[in-house]
């Protein structure tokens, strides 16, 4: 079976490249190189011993998109490809509608020319906005979206959704993400950032090593067990098997899965569990709440378990092992 994985050499596309090459696909990736390196090419080679077809082009660009259809014919396409920061969502909002739809609708519409019909699709928990009950079921209402970044991911659910009611054949699995951190066990791919990271694990990494000062934690008067936010983390190669399993179980109409583990961490038990893990000290102050973050955000997971047959096994000693030896070893490859 030919999948066709757009994003491919991005952070959860790197790691799902290497599970299905490691399973017996054969992979064809679509890269712009936007927030992603050449690099991991070889470093996905060096992992799984084996090799895979690499356009880099956008998926924005639809005649070069039909060229690559008209070479490849994929069974599957796995979109990762899109614009993930939420505060430049913010402020480049045309930017970013522009590419997290566009793409998604150039993707829609060359695959039904070329009768492929399986597509999954790389959501967020996002869609849920703050949510009224926890843990988050896929039947918990959706909306509410704080940025542009989350809108496109709760439009794009959309627009699957109209596609399938439109055409039957095409099946969507639709797999809502909760927050991916770590890095493959190797060292060799994980996540990168350019610039300042926005996110808590790639910023906790950077303090630990002295790239930068001191961790800012957002708010600790949160209603939460020690004030500060919630979140449920999940080991990205977890969620890269995820996404095996929507292939292998896809069914016809529109799935939504979320995958998360099920667990509730806090920023302060975070920073504790990454110095346990690594005997490293990571300086942090409390600051301000970040304007539009919410409380408490994390997955009930059992849809996933009953349907797919997947749930996370990684717990959050192997993340906090894992994103910090990944940053470690980039820095002894400079
Ligand atoms: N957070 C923090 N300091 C940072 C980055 C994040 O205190 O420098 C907190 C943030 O307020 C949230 C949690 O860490 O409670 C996870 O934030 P992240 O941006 O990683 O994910 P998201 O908010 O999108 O779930």
């Amino acid at each position: 079976m030919k999948i066709l994985v757009t994003g491919g050499l991005g952070f959860i596309g790197s790691h799902t490249v290497v599970e299905l090459l490691e399973n017996g696909y054969e992979v064809v990736v679509i890269d712009a190189l936007y927030n992603s390196s050449i690099d991991v090419v070889d470093k996905i080679k060096i992992i799984t011993g084996k090799d895979f077809k690499l356009y880099v082009e956008d998926v924005c660009n639809k005649e070069k998109l039909d060229e690559i259809f008209s070479i490849e014919k994929p069974d599957a396409v796995i979109h990762f490809a899109a614009y993930k920061a939420v505060g430049e969502s913010v402020s480049k909002p045309i930017m970013y509608y522009r590419n997290n739809l566009v793409s998604t609708l150039n993707l829609c519409e060359v695959m039904q020319k070329y009768g492929c019909n399986k597509f999954v699709f790389s959501s967020s928990a996002t869609v849920y906005g703050d949510p009224e009950v926890l843990p988050i079921t896929e039947e918990c209402k959706v909306g509410g979206t704080t940025n542009p970044y989350g809108s496109t991911k709760l439009m794009n659910e959309m627009i699957l959704r109209d596609i399938n009611i439109s055409n039957p054949e095409f099946s969507v699995v639709i797999l809502r993400y909760f927050n991916p951190i770590g890095a493959h066990k190797s060292g060799l791919i994980g996540e990168k950032p350019n610039g300042i990271p926005n996110n808590l694990m790639p910023y906790i990494v950077r303090v630990a090593t002295g790239e930068l000062e001191i961790l800012s934690i957002f708010g600790n008067d949160y209603p939460t067990h020690d004030g500060t936010g919630v979140r449920d983390y999940i080991h990205v190669v977890d969620l890269a098997k995820g996404h095996l399993k929507a292939i292998e179980n896809m069914k016809s109409g529109v799935s939504y899965y979320n995958l998360g583990t099920g667990m509730g961490y806090s920023v302060l038990d975070m920073v504790k569990a990454f110095e346990k893990v690594n005997g490293v000290k990571v300086p942090y102050k409390i600051v301000d709440r970040r304007p539009g973050d919410i409380a408490e955000c994390f997955a009930d997971p059992s849809k996933a378990y009953k349907e797919l047959g997947w749930k996370a096994e990684f717990g959050i000693e192997d993340m906090m092992r894992d994103s910090y030896n990944f940053i470690l070893k980039c820095k002894e490859d400079k």
